[in-house]
């Protein structure tokens, strides 16, 4: 569920941060240490408090509201209807931005992906991807991912934190900056399990969709998940209409087992339990997500079992070519491999599509451009 940071915290970290900038981050929910509020992980609720706590008057928090989000200025000296006093305090205890690009990524189709360093010297993905008047972004929300898919750069390092809602929202201003174009679209598809990190990731998809923040539709923000039953559950119960995509990639236990390990603890059949409780109480329709790997999982016995599932949840097939990536044992498959079994699953009357693969010569895999620098 949503759970904002309780008041007397929000007061304790700003007194904190006042007292001794650099030292301190936020409350009970966070994760690691940012030595500043990040102003994009604060509600307006929150903010409103932050600004109590700095002897400020509330009116003072939607001034702070309105240079960040209506006029999308990311220093506070730019804020030039706040008083002097106030920006030096917000200087020395807050920033808009906590992250910054450090790699830049493009393709020849228009994809760019950003690496952002965090304060903590840790680094994600983020990719911007164009379409016509469209402009979606690709967030990550753990820096690594624990589930460790054998087929994904992302796992190889293991997971190392989860990112705050902010840090999540931040990538929209990184992209939306580097096109010059407001975020029309948001797919939670980047590095990390973002259903093992469910607070942030619901705290930043109400950050999203508030009118008064970034206004972006729920239906237009895609939430992707290997399949963790709890996390879909506690998404469908925060009432929020975004499209879930199921990534099952195996259509069995069996093979899912030999390629992500959390299929282990969560066998298909509780996956689709949670996916229709998800429909019964969004009406939102659920995409199956099945990235083909060449010789592993594209043969047709596997589309028919693929089939069978599409077929039980009354959903979409998204096909997506595996793009080779250094260091791990897989292939993409042949072309005409992909079309006969795109053609298997229509003809057992599934809705299939294949997600263009966009940004092919960019780092296209997943923790690719993080791990470069690094190498
Ligand atoms: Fe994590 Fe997704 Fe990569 Fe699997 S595919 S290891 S869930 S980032």
């Amino acid at each position: 569920m949503y759970r904002p940071i309780p008041a007397n915290l929000v007061h304790l970290l700003c007194n904190i941060a006042w007292e001794k900038p650099n030292l301190f981050a936020i409350s009970g929910r966070i994760v690691y240490d940012v030595g500043m509020i990040h102003l994009l992980d604060l509600t307006p609720d929150e903010l409103r408090d932050a600004m109590a706590s700095l002897d400020e008057k509330p009116f003072r928090a939607k001034q702070i509201d309105e240079w960040i989000w209506k006029k999308h200025v990311v220093s506070i000296d730019e804020m030039t209807s706040l008083s002097r006093g106030l920006q030096d305090k917000l200087n020395h205890t807050a920033c808009v931005l906590s992250g910054k690009g450090v790699a830049e990524s493009d393709s020849s189709d228009g994809c760019k992906k950003i690496l952002i360093e965090w304060p903590d010297g840790e680094r994600t993905e983020t990719v911007g991807i164009p379409d016509g008047d469209r402009l979606t972004v690709c967030v990550s929300t753990q820096v690594g991912c624990g589930v460790g898919c054998r087929f994904c750069a992302s796992g190889l390092d293991g997971f190392v934190r989860n990112l705050t809602a902010g840090e999540i929202v931040e990538q929209l201003f990184h992209v939306a900056h580097a096109f010059g174009l407001p975020v029309t679209n948001v797919v939670f598809m980047g590095q990390g399990e973002p259903l093992a990190n469910t607070t942030e990731t619901i705290r930043s998809i109400h950050t999203m969709i508030d009118p008064n923040r970034l206004g972006i539709s729920a239906r237009k923000i895609t939430v992707s998940t290997v399949g963790l039953p709890d996390g879909i559950r506690e998404l469908a119960q925060e009432g929020l209409s975004v499209t879930l995509a199921l990534s099952l990639h195996a259509a069995t236990d069996e093979l899912r087992e030999t390629l992500i390990p959390t299929a282990l603890r969560f066998g298909l059949g509780d996956i689709l339990d949670a996916a229709r409780d998800f429909y019964a109480s969004r009406k939102r329709e659920i995409t199956l997500g099945y990235t083909l790997l060449g010789g592993v999982n594209d043969d047709l016995d596997s589309a028919d079992h693929l089939a069978a599932l599409a077929t039980r949840l009354r959903c979409n097939v998204n096909l997506i070519r595996y793009n080779n990536a250094p260091g791990l044992n897989f292939t993409s498959p042949h072309p005409d491999t992909i079309h006969i079994f795109a053609e298997r699953l229509r003809k057992a009357g599934v809705n299939v599509t294949l997600r263009k693969s966009r940004g092919a010569d960019a780092h296209a895999a997943c923790g690719q451009l993080r791990r470069d620098p690094k190498k």
